[in-house]
């Protein structure tokens, strides 16, 4: 899009995602030094939100570096040496996770999922009865790769019947979708800044129940130094963290957060199900088909019609409408590249974000050859959007 062009830039893919103006104007005040009060007092005040938001009164610390980061310290942190590592994937972050793992020579139980389809509570269940020895089970709730949500609570709820600890990757999923981590009983709460969270890419979070901070203080350092999870503990005490922090996006998460409480946490889960709602309306309507069966109101997935150039279809839409849309990943037991678009209804999108989104893809399709009746998605849509 030209530097003149009158569009309106509209951020809709699953990460990053939209920052609202407040949020950037927050992070362009000057820099402050973080060993300060004036930095501790913004730091506690985090703090505090990040607790309400996870619905924990463990602490949850805020670490530099992506989401990867804050879920690769957690996994390096807590599992056991020797023991097992139970690792579930549902798509290419799931994944990740195993890489991750293998990249620690941890031993893994791998339970690999289908694309698109979630995992059962009963299989895991099974498993961890096979592998009494597992130390750790990782899940990821929200999987972006796949647009597919899991029933988290089922898969804590069989976590808890053993001796291991949840490790739950909520990167679409933390501020999107319902997660309560003291009620659910999850041991390790992960997310990211640049998703649900309103702000740029640059922080990770986690948050830790009692059994996680149990597990810390047992186990000793295993070759790992900034990751180390109880340096961060041990600050976050104190209400520091050990290394120089990004000073103005944990500024910036303050404000996003302040406005998501304004808003109401349960308030923002409804909105994002409401715009997801809407969305796989619209593509239903239009005869799209999505790629999950057990879809995620944070992102969604949609298999393109027969004939549509992915990378031709996803230029179009920015170019011609300003709609920025993902493609398709591709993955060990899945390969979704050039064959999908996924939209993001998390964070700072509304339903007019969400029907400039749909009126370009519709369009976009027409232009490609696909025949739908104008106005069919965003009238579906709509009418979801106007519903009480
Ligand atoms: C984006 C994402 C990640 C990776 O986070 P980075 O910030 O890119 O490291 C991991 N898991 C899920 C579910 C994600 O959506």
């Amino acid at each position: 899009m030209p530097a003149s062009s009158l569009f309106k830039s509209r951020l809709l893919t699953p990460g990053p995602t939209a920052v609202p103006e407040a949020v950037l104007l927050e992070m362009a005040q000057p820099i402050i030094h973080h060993r300060t009060k004036q930095f501790q007092a913004i730091f506690a005040e985090l703090s505090e939100r990040l607790q309400r938001l996870f619905f924990t009164t463990g602490p949850v610390l805020t670490l530099a570096g992506s989401g990867t980061t804050a879920f690769e310290a957690t996994q390096a942190s807590l599992a056991k040496p020797g023991s097992k590592a139970v690792t579930i994937a549902t798509g290419k972050f799931g994944e990740r996770w195993q890489d991750v793992y293998d990249a620690y020579g941890v031993l893994q139980v791998r339970i690999n999922v289908e694309w698109g389809k979630t995992v059962d509570p009963a299989e895991l269940e099974q498993v961890l009865k096979d592998n009494p020895d597992t130390s750790v089970v990782t899940v990821v709730h929200s999987e972006t790769s796949t647009a597919t949500a899991c029933d988290l609570k089922g898969v804590a709820d069989t976590v808890r019947k053993t001796d291991a600890l949840l490790i739950v990757d909520g990167i679409t999923g933390v501020g999107a979708l319902p997660v309560k981590q003291d009620e659910w009983g999850i041991d390790a709460l992960v997310t990211g800044s640049q998703k649900a969270m309103m702000l740029p890419p640059g922080l990770g979070f986690v948050g830790l129940g009692e059994r996680a901070l149990k597990r810390l203080e047992e186990l000793e350092p295993t070759g790992i130094y900034n990751l180390d999870l109880r340096k961060w503990v041990a600050s976050h005490k104190k209400n520091d963290v050990p290394f120089t922090p990004p000073v103005s996006l944990v500024r910036g998460q303050r404000v996003a957060l302040e406005m998501i409480e304004d808003q109401g946490i349960e308030t923002t889960w409804q909105r994002t199900a409401k715009l997801a709602m809407a969305s796989r309306a619209a593509f239903e309507a239009m005869g799209l088909k999505l790629i999950s069966s057990s879809p995620s109101d944070s992102v969604t997935g949609v298999y393109y019609p027969d004939g549509v150039d992915d990378s031709k279809f996803r230029a179009a839409v920015r170019d011609n409408h300003g709609v920025h849309i993902a493609g398709g990943q591709v993955g060990r037991h899945g390969d979704y590249k050039g064959k999908i678009f996924r939209t993001s209804h998390m964070g700072y999108v509304d339903a007019a974000d969400t029907l400039a989104a749909l009126m370009a893809i519709e369009t976009e399709l027409r232009a490609a050859g696909h025949g739908i009746e104008p106005g069919t998605g965003v009238t579906a849509a709509s009418r979801v959007l106007t519903a009480d």
